[in-house]
């Protein structure tokens, strides 16, 4: 491609910019807040009851996503961070999902959601949604920060989409190649070097 982030190694052309990212995810977090406020209501829970919702952001690409998004929800939550593995090492190529560690045991009854960084093949979310409803929690909800146009091996219900982008590998904002580029804050497809 085109352009190119200095010292980064690699050439990138950026596919979605630092702003429109903060200004997506401000929408994201509202989204969120307004929907898990109805489900307190309906259920006559007090705005501020400790123990009704609880964040599952999956390790280690929404570290960045989460941190940003839970600064938009001005609600009573915890944090379990969970760890699925699907892209270990050098590789753009999907080798499925596995959970790393356990889930937390207590979220029968509770308001789940569960943030990703992306919705690609769909195993991770899919992997998770199936682990999750077996504790028979109040409800469940999924917020990835981006969706990929592919064809899923694994379909899974997700209903908070920051971004539709298409089928290329992306890197920034919390995700990775090969543990790099995390810190990046747009989000940018990776490309090979120049000849
Ligand atoms: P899935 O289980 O949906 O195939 O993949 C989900 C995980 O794969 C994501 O949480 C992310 O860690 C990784 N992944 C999928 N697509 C990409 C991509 O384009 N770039 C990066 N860096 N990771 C990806
Ligand atoms: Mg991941």
């Amino acid at each position: 491609g085109s352009g190119g982030k200095a010292g980064m190694g690699r050439v990138a052309d950026v596919l979605i910019p630092q702003g429109e990212i903060a200004r997506r995810v401000r929408e994201l977090g509202a989204d969120l807040a307004r929907d898990l406020t109805v489900e307190l209501e309906r259920e006559g829970s007090a705005m501020d009851a400790p123990g009704r919702i609880v964040l599952m952001p999956v390790l280690t690409g929404a570290v960045v996503f989460v941190a940003d998004l839970i600064r938009h929800m001005p609600l009573m939550m915890s944090m379990e961070l969970v760890s699925v593995s699907s892209y270990p090492g050098a590789t753009t190529e999907s080798k499925g999902a596995a959970l790393r560690g356990a889930l937390p045991k207590d979220l029968a009854g509770r308001h789940v959601v569960i943030v990703d960084d992306i919705y690609d093949t769909g195993q991770t979310l899919s992997l998770l949604q199936t682990l999750i409803a077996e504790q028979k929690p109040a409800s469940v909800r999924t917020c990835v920060l981006l969706s990929k146009e592919r064809e899923r091996l694994a379909e899974a219900k997700v209903e908070y989409v920051g971004f539709e982008i298409p089928n290329a590998f992306v890197v920034g904002y919390g995700l990775d190649y090969d543990g790099f580029y995390r810190n990046l804050p747009e989000i940018v497809v990776l490309g090979e070097e120049p000849e």
